[in-house]
C-alpha cells in the first residue's frame, strides 16, 4: 500500500491522523510512550491512566480480551459540565428559575452507571427518566435524591400508572408524561382509585424537527407525542375532572445527535409558545422538559456533519435559557424549571472497547508475475498496461485495467482461459491497481486533484484486520445505522502506520465489518491506517460507544457480553472498582434453551458408542469430553 511517509513520524502525526484531540478532549490523549492515555476527571488531571498498560495489567489478572473498560468518573465529569453550563447561563442571563437534569435510563441501564449518576448527581438534584416498566422499577429503587425528578415517558398501562403514583408516597417526584391521549383516562382512573393526585406532563409533537438519522422523532408523523388538538383535549378533560392543577410539565424530544444549535433554538421557541398557551388555559405548569438531542463530536470536526456537533455545551445551555426567557417575557409568565434528558452526551465518553487483532489478510499478497507464460491477448495487454501507467492518465488506465479484467473473466467462463491464466490475470490486475493507487496518492500528496473513483481503490487494496470482537454485540449501531465511531490503536503511536486496513469481526456474517472511518480531514474514508502486528499483540480501541451500544448489542453467532471493568483514578494510578465477567458459552447457550448438562450427556453417549465400535481411542474420547466441558465454561471470544 502507498504510505504517506513523513519522516520521522511523531506523536503529533498520530494525533492528527486519528484526530484524538478533536473527539477525545478532555478524556483521551496520546502520552510520551506513544500510548493512549485516559484522564477520567478531565483536563485538571496531570497524569492520566496509560490505557495500554492498564489492558496489559488486566490481562495479567486473567481477564481476556475483548474488554469493555468503563470510567465512571467520566460520567461524573460530563454531568458536572452539563449542569455547570446551565447554572452559568442561568446566572449570567438572570433566569429566575433552576435547571434539573434527568438521565434517560435507556441509554445505558448498567446498574453501576445508574448508581454513579444518582450519587454524583445529588448536589445537582439530578433525576432519572424511565421509558418502560423495567426502567421505572430501576428508577424507583435507585433514585432517592430529594427534589430530583423521575420523568415517566414511553407507553404506559394501568400498572405503570399506579406504581408511579404510589411512588409519591415515598417522597419521590414522579411526573407522568402523557404520550398518547388514551393514557389520560388510565391515569385518571388510577388516581381516583388510589386517591393520589398525579403530577402530569404532556409530550408535544413539535413541527420543528431534528435533522439526519434521528430526525423523524418529531414532526406530524412522529411516533410519539400529542398534536395541538390532543393537547387541547387533555386540558379540557382535566378541567372537567377538576384536575387541571395536576398539569405541570411540557415535554418534547426532537431526536438525537442534533448537530446544529439553531435546531435546538427553533424547537425551544416553538415549545415555549405551547407552554405559554397552556398557562393561558389555566394549567399551573412549572416545568419545561426539552428532551435529549445534545450531540457528541464523534469525528472531532466541530462541524455540522451528522457525526459532529458545531456547538459547545455552553452554547446549548445559553440558547435554551435565552430562548425561553425571551419568549415568556412579553407575557409576564414565570419561567419554568428547565429540564433536559441528555443521554448520549452524558454516557458516550465513559467506555472504551479494547480488542486484539487476531489475524490479517494482506491486501496484495501476489507479486507481479516474473514471467508471462500465456500468449492470450488479454494477458499480454494487461502486462503492457502495467508498464505504461502514467500519473497523467490514471483514470483512463484504471478503466482500461478493469475492462481487461472483466474480459478475461468472461473468457475464463467460456472456457478459453485456463485456471493458470486466470491466476495471472488476477495478479496483473492487483499490481496494476496497486501502482495506480500509489501514483494517485502521490498526486494527492502533491496537492493535485485526483478523481474520486481512484480513492475507491483504497478499500479494494486495503488489508483486512480480523478483530477479536463482535460488531453485533459491541457496536450494533455501526451495523444497523452506519454510525461511525473513532477507532485507533492504543499503542505504537510513535510509529508510522504503514498498512491500510478495513476491520472484520469474528462473526461469520459478511455485514460484520467496519469500512467507514473518520479520515484526517474529518470526512468518511473506507480505510484506516494501521500498523503491521508483526506477530505481536496489536490492540485497537473503539471510543465514544458508551451510549446505547451495550443494550442494543445482540447475540449474533452466540458471541456474548464482553468482560467489563470499572476503573477509577487514584493518585499515581488507578484501581479496579468492578469486574463484570462476560458471558460463558454455557450461559449464552441457555438463552436459546440449551441445557449444558444435556449437551455433555449427548457427547458422552456419542463417544461411548464410538468407543464400542472401536472408532475412537480411550484417550481421544477423554480429550474430546474434556474440551467440550472446558469450552462450556469458557468466554465466547477467542483466546
Ligand atoms: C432516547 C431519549 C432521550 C435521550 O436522547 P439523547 O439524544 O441520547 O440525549 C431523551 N428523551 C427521550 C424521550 C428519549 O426517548
Amino acid at each position: 500500500m502507498p504510505t504517506l511517509t513523513r519522516s520521522p513520524w511523531t506523536l503529533r502525526d498520530s494525533e492528527k491522523l486519528y484526530r484524538i484531540s478533536g473527539w477525545g478532549d478532555p478524556y483521551f490523549r496520546i502520552n510520551a510512550a506513544g500510548h493512549v492515555e485516559v484522564t477520567p476527571q478531565g483536563m485538571q488531571q496531570e497524569s492520566g491512566i496509560d490505557l495500554h498498560q492498564l489492558v496489559m495489567d488486566l490481562v495479567a489478572r486473567g481477564l481476556q480480551l475483548p474488554l469493555l473498560i468503563r470510567f465512571p468518573e467520566i460520567v461524573a465529569d460530563r454531568m458536572r459540565r452539563i449542569c455547570g453550563s446551565f447554572e452559568q447561563a442561568i446566572e449570567r442571563l438572570g433566569y429566575p428559575n433552576v435547571y434539573r437534569g434527568v438521565y434517560p435510563v435507556k441509554v445505558n441501564q448498567q446498574r453501576h452507571l445508574v448508581e454513579e449518576v444518582v450519587n454524583q448527581g445529588r448536589p445537582y438534584h439530578f433525576g432519572l427518566e424511565a421509558g418502560s416498566k423495567p426502567e421505572l422499577l430501576i428508577a424507583l429503587a435507585l433514585l432517592d435524591t430529594p427534589e430530583a425528578l423521575l420523568v415517566c415517558n414511553g407507553y404506559k398501562d394501568r400498572d405503570f400508572m399506579e406504581t408511579a403514583l404510589l411512588a409519591q408516597r415515598l417522597g419521590r417526584t414522579p411526573i407522568i408524561v402523557l404520550e398518547r391521549l388514551q393514557e389520560l383516562e388510565l391515569v385518571l382512573e388510577a388516581a381516583e382509585k388510589l386517591g393520589i393526585d398525579p403530577i402530569l406532563g404532556v409530550r408535544a409533537k413539535l413541527s420543528a424537527q431534528g435533522i439526519g438519522r434521528w430526525g423523524s422523532s418529531a414532526g406530524d408523523r412522529a411516533k410519539f407525542g400529542l398534536t395541538a388538538t390532543d393537547i387541547l383535549q387533555v386540558v379540557e378533560r382535566l378541567r372537567g375532572a377538576g384536575k387541571l392543577h395536576c398539569l405541570r410539565l411540557l415535554h418534547y424530544h426532537i431526536g438525537s445527535q442534533i448537530s446544529m444549535v439553531s435546531v435546538h433554538g427553533r424547537a425551544v421557541r416553538e415549545a415555549s409558545q405551547i407552554y405559554i398557551e397552556l398557562v393561558k388555559l389555566g394549567a399551573p405548569m412549572g416545568y419545561l422538559d426539552i428532551g435529549g438531542g445534545l450531540g457528541i463530536d464523534y469525528d472531532g470536526s466541530q462541524s455540522t456533519n451528522p457525526s459532529s456537533q458545531s456547538y459547545s455545551l455552553e452554547d446549548y445551555a445559553a440558547t435554551v435559557v435565552q430562548t425561553v426567557l425571551t419568549a415568556l417575557e412579553p407575557y409576564g409568565i414565570q419561567p419554568p424549571v428547565l429540564v433536559t434528558e441528555s443521554g448520549r452526551a452524558l454516557m458516550s465518553h465513559q467506555s472504551v472497547l479494547v480488542f486484539d487483532v487476531q489475524d490479517i489478510n494482506a491486501a496484495s499478497p501476489y507479486p507481479m508475475p516474473t514471467e508471462i507464460t500465456s500468449d492470450a491477448e488479454v494477458i499480454q495487454k494487461l502486462n503492457q498496461l502495467y508498464s505504461e501507467i502514467q500519473p497523467e492518465t490514471l483514470t483512463a488506465d484504471y478503466r482500461r485495467c478493469q475492462e481487461l479484467k472483466e474480459a478475461a473473466l468472461r473468457q475464463f467462463t467460456e472456457g478459453s482461459l485456463s485456471l493458470q491464466e486466470r491466476a495471472q490475470v488476477e495478479r496483473l490486475f492487483w499490481n496494476c491497481s496497486d501502482k495506480i493507487c500509489t501514483l494517485a496518492y502521490e498526486q494527492h500528496q502533491a496537492g493535485h486533484p485526483v478523481s474520486v473513483d481512484l480513492l475507491d481503490l483504497d478499500e479494494m487494496l486495503a488489508s483486512i484486520y480480523y478483530g477479536n470482537f463482535s460488531l453485533f454485540q459491541s457496536l450494533p449501531d455501526s451495523w444497523a445505522i452506519d454510525q461511525v465511531f473513532p477507532i485507533m490503536p492504543i499503542h505504537r503511536l510513535d510509529e508510522e502506520p504503514r498498512q491500510w486496513a478495513t476491520l472484520a469481526d469474528l462473526t461469520c456474517d459478511s455485514d460484520g465489518k467496519i469500512n467507514r472511518f473518520f479520515g484526517d480531514d474529518g470526512q468518511i474514508t473506507s480505510v484506516l491506517p494501521l500498523h503491521n502486528p508483526d506477530g505481536e499483540p496489536y490492540l485497537l480501541g473503539v471510543f465514544l460507544g458508551g451510549a446505547y451500544q451495550e443494550i442494543l448489542g445482540d447475540l449474533h453467532n452466540l458471541f456474548g457480553d464482553t468482560n467489563a471493568v470499572h476503573i477509577r483514578s487514584r493518585p499515581g494510578g488507578y484501581h479496579v472498582s468492578q469486574v463484570i465477567k462476560g458471558d460463558t458459552i454455557s450461559e449464552v447457550l441457555s438463552w436459546v434453551q440449551y441445557n449444558s448438562e444435556d449437551l455433555v450427556e449427548a457427547i458422552h453417549h456419542a463417544t461411548e458408542a464410538a468407543l464400542q465400535q472401536g472408532q475412537i481411542s480411550l484417550s481421544e474420547a477423554r480429550s474430546l469430553q474434556r474440551h467440550f466441558e472446558d469450552n462450556l465454561r469458557a468466554y465466547t471470544y477467542l483466546h
